[in-house]
């Protein structure tokens, strides 16, 4: 096994040399990688291709990741370059050492409205951009949104949810198995829905868990669960701020129709207190 590791710590991946692994998914790893040439450090996401019967990358797929690439806001990881081997799929990331926004959350029991705010301001902000661009995440939860070292929130997977099943590898225990506490109504109801509304709604979710620590639909019957889902009335704890009451409310607005979009929340009293939108270069 010793040799094992070594061979795997040797590893290289053209001009990267791929070290320990950071992460698994039900994908394959994530592992550290450095640019020798550079010096610079970064996450290589490792998707297996051995499933899929054509090894090849299809024209779509390419157009889709290119998107991705194009993709630079500092509260969304980096895409910056994709290999490919016969077997394998490399993702090279923007290294994320803060650790997931879940842990941050179960460390604390659940964040301050100040510290929550701050961290659900980049949220709005990155999901915002990537809706500009056209990319919709689809698969927004707190184990998708990393912290960097200076606690700012980096949004991970971003547009990966678009892609063919077979390129991301996470075949079909993604879909089946996948939480569906973040889950909008319209997309479990499976009646063809707008991305940007259902990631908004995700986003609500993710404002519930950060101020209170816990999900606002819960239940071990997946039935319950789903109809807590539809009806969307969340539980709001009598010592959340009205402020913050008020804004989750108009996020988890089981109408997609009415919910409040991105406009809406830029706009809202709670939501602007301390608010600095994030300057982006394009
Ligand atoms: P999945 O969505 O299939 O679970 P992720 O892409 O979330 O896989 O990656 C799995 C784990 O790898 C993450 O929980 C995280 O710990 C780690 N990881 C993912 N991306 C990065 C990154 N850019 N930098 C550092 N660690 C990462
Ligand atoms: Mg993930």
């Amino acid at each position: 096994e010793k040799q094992q590791q070594q061979q795997q710590k040797g590893m290289r991946l053209g001009k990267y040399e791929l070290g320990r692994t950071l992460g698994e998914g039900n994908f394959g790893k994530v592992k550290f990688a450095k640019n020798t040439e550079s010096g610079a450090d970064f996450a290589v996401k490792i998707l297996d291709k051995k499933h899929i019967l054509d090894l090849n990358i299809t024209n779509q797929i390419k157009r889709e990741i290119g998107t991705l690439k194009l993709l630079r806001h500092p509260n969304v990881v980096r895409l910056h370059e994709v290999l490919a081997s016969k077997t394998k799929i490399y993702m090279v990331l923007e290294l994320v050492i803060g650790g997931e926004l879940f842990e941050r959350i179960d460390f604390k029991g659940r964040l301050s409205e100040i510290e929550g705010r701050k961290l659900f301001q980049q949220l709005i902000d990155a999901v915002g951009y990537c809706h500009e661009k056209g990319v919709y995440h689809r698969d927004l939860k707190p184990e998708n949104v990393l912290l960097d070292a200076k606690g700012n929130i980096k949004i991970s997977d971003f547009g990966l949810s678009a892609l063919p099943q077979h390129v991301r590898g996470d075949g079909l225990l993604h879909t089946t198995c996948g939480s569906p506490h973040y889950v909008a109504p319209e997309v479990l109801a499976n009646r063809g829905y707008d991305g940007s509304t259902s990631d908004l709604w995700s986003c609500g979710v993710i404002l519930y868990v950060i101020l209170t620590g816990y999900l606002p639909f819960d239940d071990k019957n997946l039935a319950v669960l789903y109809h807590k889902i539809f009806r969307g009335d969340a539980p709001l704890p009598k010592w959340l701020s009205s402020g913050a009451q008020n804004l989750i409310r108009r996020i988890l607005d089981p109408n997609p129709k009415t919910r409040i979009t991105i406009v809406g929340i830029k706009e809202d009293e709670w939501f602007k207190q301390d608010y600095t939108p994030t300057n982006v270069e394009d």
